[in-house]
């Protein structure tokens, strides 16, 4: 293979070569900046003239099994024009990085089969490198999101109401319940928010859930209000379905018990979105599903730091290939590392 093909295959086609070395795993190329960054890099104008030059270590493919290190000298110019000196603008070399584009592709490429650590593993980077790399390429492809073919925005009105407010009530039983009662509702978070249809029968459910009822009347209360908000989505028309969320905000009040209360409140908080839903019956299958993803993509980064990233790793969530493999039905365990 030519110094030229090599070159090319790596990503650095026109470069001059000037020496190569391995050590240690690591193929060294020196090599010098093509003709075609003589000029300024302000401007464009080619009348400039040269004021010494400066050197670049940079990131490059590996070449077979070694990883691959570039030194680069460049020129530093004077533009006639603009009256300033400043270093060549590197043609394949991403702007203000230590890498070369073709890096940056490769990474692009992996990062849809590979975790962060994996990758920076291959690479022989460093795991910011790779979350940089990632990150400007999410923010390049979704920062702006294209909403002019965008029909219906859906929000998940309920889900923050739903799944909290019941287990708040529990633990507050909880707390306050005797020794006895303390056993039966162990373990009961479960039971009480799962649609009363869906209770296996062979596991004993419905009798540990009616043990418990029994046995306060506040959860109770809460169980089957629950049970009957259900009910909203069953009605005959939004009027309907309107009149049945103002009669069950009543219904919570009057209980006098306070998660049930707030709910109310969360509840007509939201009215008009969730009677919407007669107008457009969209399922919110999907939506918990995305709410699925991005809990776990929370959880998996550690919390994301930098929102920018974040809200970038959102957009692109329809992309993720292996990420989120297993979120919904084994918890977060399956995707590490990223
Ligand atoms: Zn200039």
């Amino acid at each position: 293979m030519t110094t030229k093909e090599l070159y090319s295959s790596i990503g650095v086609s026109g470069y001059g070569h000037q020496g190569c070395w391995r050590k240690g795993g690591i193929f060294h190329i020196r090599m010098e900046a093509p003709l075609s960054c003589h000029k300024c890099p302000k401007c464009g104008d080619r009348n400039v003239i040269h004021r010494g030059t400066f050197d670049r270590v940079v990131h490059a493919p590996r070449i077979g099994l070694d990883r691959t290190v570039l030194f680069i000298r460049a020129p530093r110019l004077e533009c006639r024009r603009c009256q300033q000196v400043l270093n060549a603008v590197l043609p394949k070399i991403e702007p203000r990085c230590n890498y070369t584009k073709s890096l940056a592709r490769l990474v692009v490429d992996l990062r849809k089969m590979m975790t962060i650590k994996d990758v920076a593993q291959y690479v022989g980077v460093s795991d910011t490198m790779i979350r940089g790399i990632d990150k400007k390429y999410l923010s390049r492809k979704f920062g702006k999101p294209r909403l002019r073919h965008l029909e219906i925005i859906a929000i998940d009105e309920i889900h923050v109401g739903k799944k909290n407010k019941l287990t708040q009530l529990r633990r507050d039983l909880q707390r306050e319940a005797d020794a006895m009662g303390r056993k039966v509702l162990k373990g009961l978070r479960y039971l009480l928010l799962k649609h009363q249809e869906n209770l296996t029968e062979s596991k004993n459910e419905r009798a540990r859930l009616m043990e418990a009822l029994d046995l306060n009347q506040p959860l109770a209360i809460t169980y089957y209000l629950k049970e009957d908000l259900g009910q909203i989505w069953q009605q005959s028309n939004k009027a309907i379905a309107g009149r049945f969320l103002k009669d069950w905000c009543a219904r919570a009040r009057a209980s006098g018990i306070k998660v049930l209360q707030t709910m109310a409140n969360t509840l007509e908080g939201h009215r008009t979105g969730i009677l919407n839903w007669y107008d457009f019956p969209i399922s919110t299958g999907r939506l918990e599903g995305i709410n699925n993803k991005i809990g776990a993509l929370q959880r998996t980064a550690y919390g994301y730091r930098d929102r920018d990233y974040f809200i970038a790793k959102l957009y692109a969530l329809h992309l993720a290939k292996f990420e989120l493999i297993g979120v919904s039905a084994r918890g977060t365990h399956s995707c590490q590392g990223r």
